[in-house]
């Protein structure tokens, strides 16, 4: 196989982006492959962060008043130019990320649906019309732009997150500042390249699509501080830790900003004794050691009831030992690298600590395959008696807990009895079992299913969690609404002025 760092430049000049850009600046990115160096890029300063709030700013005058279903064609335009590249964006997806070729590639599939809605629901940001008490009143609701809106995203969805929120975002009628991870900076750029082009066809249709339209700021906290506290953003949307989101929230509440929160998951999954064992043991294996355990909806904690609780244990324990730890861009590997050192370090404090309330672990060793800069684990199973400790806490690591339940009303106290609410599920082929737990009793999370594991959602629902996973909800459904201003609008078009409540101001 060619350089990691040779086959990221290739790809970054055939997606658009200008070799000045990738040498000669103070943040070294790097692939989690080999640990190796891609690029050195220049970061942007607080000032540039400014500068892009300012330009959003103009562009806002401009494109608020295209009409959205021509906003809509950008969608359409930029769907278009990601359909045309989606090999070469997937596979630096691969490079940067570390995530195997088939997941770097359904990320980019994520950005062409969310293009896809986005270009429908240019059609359909409608409001309500609401009966009046009044007569010859009308009364209407309408949804307006909002104004630009802040995008800080994570490392392990570098470019879906982005694009869930810009696609919407656009047709509601807001430009984009994106403040990607410093951990993925360079897959940030070649999306943005490929919008700029999407914008320049636009353009060359007779459309008008304003310069500062979206802006990739590249840098680390301090630019995410300097999105959370513009005045000019009347959004920001924020995807990463619950940490993260502990700083964010309150700044932007401090100037009454709307957040638009997307944090940590801790999720579990309730397996009862008429489960499908074979498709239960499918759905375990992806949702807890696919993306290498790098999922805000990766499987963390599995309430297995007594009965099957060892079937399936030795089943997941044979699945464990099957799966083939290694390069990603490798055919047959289902678990590629961690994303940099501290993840791995994270990862043998948990399983460290798990140890030493007594709890059985089979895997979680280092596997050697790039070299000392590369961190590859083998997923690892933790057989756990307490519901204690590290069990819950969010470790971004292939670390599944496996707990004994015997009623199924325990087992969902349990899988509520964390402070995140992110995604869940039950395996079950009893329909009360699985009602009772999409009930008001039942689970506490933003996204609930039956006989799926938590993870892998498409973009038709709105996504997000409660809690500490910060209760926002993007892509699907109605999550448009978080991009738009309401406006109620009482229209009178008689000749009295009657006032609500029968209250009479006769001058
Ligand atoms: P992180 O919190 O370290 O960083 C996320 C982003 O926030 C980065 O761009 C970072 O530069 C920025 N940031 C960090 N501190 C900030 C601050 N004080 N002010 C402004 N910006 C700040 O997260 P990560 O390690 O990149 O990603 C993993 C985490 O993200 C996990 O907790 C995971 O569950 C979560 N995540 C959640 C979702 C979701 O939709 N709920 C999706 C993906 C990832």
């Amino acid at each position: 196989m060619i350089s990691v760092a040779a086959e990221t430049t290739d790809l970054l000049l055939s997606l658009g982006v200008a070799p000045e850009r990738l040498t000669g600046g103070d943040l070294a990115a790097r692939s989690p492959i080999t640990g190796e160096v891609t690029a050195r890029l220049r970061t942007d300063d607080v000032a540039a962060a400014a500068h892009a709030a300012e330009r959003a700013t103009e562009a806002f005058r401009v494109w608020r008043s295209v009409p959205a279903p021509r906003r809509g064609e950008l969608a359409r335009l930029f769907g278009a130019e990601l359909r045309a590249h989606k090999e070469r964006l997937g596979r630096l997806v691969t490079l940067e990320a570390g995530k195997v070729l088939s997941e770097g590639l359904g990320e980019v599939q994520e950005m062409i649906d969310i293009c896809d809605f986005a270009v429908g629901l240019s059609r359909q940001l409608h409001g309500l019309t609401i009966a009046t008490e009044r007569p010859d009143h009308r009364m209407m609701e309408t949804w307006k732009p909002l104004g630009p809106v802040g995008v800080i995203s994570a490392f392990n969805f570098p470019v879906a997150v982005w694009a869930w929120n810009a696609a919407l975002a656009l047709v509601c009628g807001d430009p984009v500042i994106w403040k990607p991870s410093e951990k993925t900076p360079l897959t940030a750029l070649a999306a943005q390249s490929l919008f700029e082009r999407a914008a320049a066809a636009f353009r060359a249709q007779g459309g008008e699509a304003p310069e500062g339209l979206s802006t990739a700021l590249i840098g680390g906290r301090a630019l995410g501080e300097a999105l959370a506290d513009d005045p000019r953003l009347p959004l920001v949307s924020a995807t990463g830790s619950t940490a993260m989101g502990r700083e964010v929230g309150p700044r932007l509440a401090r100037r009454f900003a709307r957040g638009l929160l997307e944090l940590g998951g801790n999720n579990a999954a309730v397996v009862r004794a008429s489960a499908d064992l074979d498709l239960t043991v499918r759905a375990v294996a992806f949702a807890a050691m696919g993306t290498a355990g790098q999922r805000c909806t990766t499987l963390r904690r599995l309430f297995v009831q007594d009965a099957i609780y060892a079937p399936l244990l030795d089943r997941l324990k044979r699945a464990y030992a099957s799966v083939t730890v290694g390069d990603p861009r490798a055919d047959g590997v289902l678990v590629g690298p961690l994303i940099d050192a501290a993840a791995y370090e994270a990862m043998v404090r948990a399983l460290d600590q798990a140890r030493a309330m007594g709890a059985r672990v089979t895997g979680g060793e280092r596997v050697e395959v790039a070299g000392p800069e590369a961190f590859y684990v083998r997923p690892a199973l933790v057989e756990i008696e307490a519901h204690a400790g590290p069990v819950l806490t969010e470790t971004f690591a292939p670390i599944l807990y496996v707990l004994r339940h015997e009623r199924l009303e325990d087992a969902i106290a349990l899988q509520n009895a964390v402070s995140q609410g992110l995604s869940s599920a039950i395996f079950t082929a009893d329909l009360r079992e699985a009602e009772l737990f999409l009930s008001e009793r039942g689970s506490d999370c933003g996204i609930a299913n039956v006989n799926i594991g938590p993870s892998g959602a498409e973009i038709g629902g709105a996504f997000g969690g409660e809690k500490e996973t910060g209760g926002g909800r993007e892509a699907g459904s109605d999550s448009w609404r978080a991009y738009m201003r309401r406006a109620t609008n009482t229209v009178n078009y008689g000749s009295a002025l009657p006032l609500a409540q029968g209250v009479r101001f006769d001058l």
